[in-house]
């Protein structure tokens, strides 16, 4: 049976290139579907056809209601394309079928949410005296770049894509090579709602070719980066050329603090969700716990056990721990998790690949014993793997919370209102959670500081990385 192909869309339309991809699927690794490799010349073509449209004022001269009505459609075109883009994206990308029909569902609430903001993107006067009149104007940046990682490739791209168009920039998105497939429904449904032509081009091509290429170019005017470290470092560097605005997220060992009040059974699903949801490929996975050592060797024992009990499989079946990515994905994390035992780390639960499955399966792993110094203490994994480490007071868990490099989340589970706040004053890191990991929505700020990157995704505060000011001083005559 021949495999579905898809292709890239640029200027409008959906275009080949020369040479293609074939995307695998992670249960199984066998082929799902081919894709078009975009070239150079596609992403010289899809950055000329945003650059026109960004110039023609075609999305910014409207009223800003015709923006939401634009947004408002794109959601209506997404909730209708769901289910079938959730098969497609649970078959490239190993997620339960109900995680990746979630995914296409936020997608749409962000395309709702920023419809909300589109005609409210208000400006400021400024008092300056008789004689003057003062005021401010947000301007859309112009042509937005957005390169998308794996992990959750639809729901971060609308994460962007949404607050972009409604402050009435155009898109050059750039699709991850191991699992492009649900951003081609994506952008089926964002065609169905009739933006003007090159509004939104989507190209899949490699990081290194295409993306750097992107990410270099003059008619780039904002780049919004979500990946790994070394990758966004080598955009900024790129884009620095051009002294591009960035907003960069990146990636995360973030910590909860669980003290000795915690309520277990709120820990335990936190655990469940917070590391072992899609795999740990979570740039904000709670990979680090740090426990009061009263209730440490309980603690240990309690998720060791919630860990053996997970039903491995694939996504298709919404088995509760599905594959990782890919073979390349799964042979880092056995590496790290072998690393980790050298260094003197125990294993209480997991600790290696699944053997017997075909596809790419890591077991869910838990550490204990971690030390600061130790590797699995301060980098990250992007798997199903845990590590734990014991404190006994308020001032040492802040220390190796605080403890890496990167500072994307954190978490504090006390019953203790007054500790909880304390400590969440004083977590490095974007986003604090208390009692419940993930608590936060597509409402609420989020983004990293250190290594995990800088300025802020969602919520209203994310619409302003979309616009740039632009200040309007008049001289009255006569006044
Ligand atoms: P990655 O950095 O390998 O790739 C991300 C994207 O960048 C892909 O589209 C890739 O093709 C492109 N790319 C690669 N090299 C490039 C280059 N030189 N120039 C331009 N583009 C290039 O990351 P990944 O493996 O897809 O995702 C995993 C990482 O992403 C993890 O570190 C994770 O923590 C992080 N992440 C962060 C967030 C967040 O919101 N903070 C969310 C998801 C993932």
């Amino acid at each position: 049976m021949s495999l579905v192909h898809w292709r890239n869309h640029i200027n409008g339309q959906w275009v080949d290139s020369d040479q293609h991809l074939t995307i695998l699927n992670p249960a199984s690794n066998q082929p799902v579907a081919t894709i078009a490799q975009a070239c150079i010349a596609d992403a010289e073509c899809a950055l000329q056809a945003a650059r026109r449209c960004a110039d023609s004022g075609e999305l910014i001269a409207v009223r800003p209601a015709r923006r939401v009505t634009w947004l408002l459609e794109i959601a209506r075109q997404i909730r209708l394309v769901a289910d079938d883009g959730a098969h497609l994206l649970c078959a490239e990308n190993g997620k339960t079928f109900n995680d990746a029909r979630d995914e296409f569902i936020e997608a749409a609430r962000y395309f709702e949410y920023y419809a909300g903001m589109a005609d409210k993107i208000e400006g400021i006067s400024v008092p300056l005296g008789n004689g003057y009149m003062d005021f401010t104007l947000y301007e859309p940046m112009g042509v937005s770049l957005q390169i998308v990682p794996w992990n959750f490739p639809v729901s971060i791209c609308a994460r962007s894509l949404a607050p972009a168009l409604a402050a009435g920039n155009a898109v050059v998105i750039k699709s991850p090579e191991l699992s492009p497939l649900g951003l081609c429904i994506l952008m089926q449904a964002i065609e169905r709602a009739g933006l003007p032509t090159g509004a939104v081009n989507l190209l899949c091509g490699r990081g290194r070719e295409v993306g750097a290429y992107l990410a270099g170019h003059k008619h780039v005017d904002q780049i919004v980066f979500t990946g790994s470290v070394p990758t966004g470092q080598s955009i900024l560097r790129a884009a620095a050329e051009n002294a591009v605005p960035s907003v960069m997220e990146l990636g995360g060992k973030s910590a909860a603090l669980v003290f000795a009040d915690a309520d277990r059974e709120q820990l335990l699903s936190s655990v469940r969700s917070g590391i072992f949801f899609n795999a740990g490929q979570v740039c904000s996975a709670l990979s680090r716990l740090l426990v009061e050592r009263s209730i440490y060797d309980e603690v240990v024992e309690q998720v060791a056990s919630l860990a053996n009990s997970l039903h491995i499989g694939p996504g298709a079946e919404n088995a509760e721990l599905t594959p990782v990515i890919s073979a390349g994905q799964l042979h880092g994390i056995q590496a790290m998790c072998r690393r980790a035992q050298e260094q003197g780390a125990r294993v209480v639960a997991g600790g290696d690949a699944v053997s017997g499955l075909s596809g790419n399966y890591m077991q869910p792993t838990v550490f204990c014993d971690v030390t600061p110094e130790m590797e699995i203490a301060s980098q990250e994994v992007f798997g199903p793997v845990l590590a734990i480490l014991p404190f006994d007071t308020e001032e040492q868990a802040i220390g190796l919370a605080n403890g890496t490099d990167f500072g994307l989340v954190a978490g504090v589970f006390t019953q203790d209102l007054n500790r909880a706040l304390r400590c969440a004053r004083r977590l490095r890191a974007g986003q604090v959670f208390v009692n419940e990991w993930f608590a936060g929505g597509i409402e609420t700020p989020f983004g990293g500081v250190g290594l995990s990157g800088y300025g802020r995704e969602k919520g209203q505060e994310a619409l302003y990385s979309y616009v740039r000011t632009k200040n309007l001083a008049v001289r009255i005559q006569g006044e």
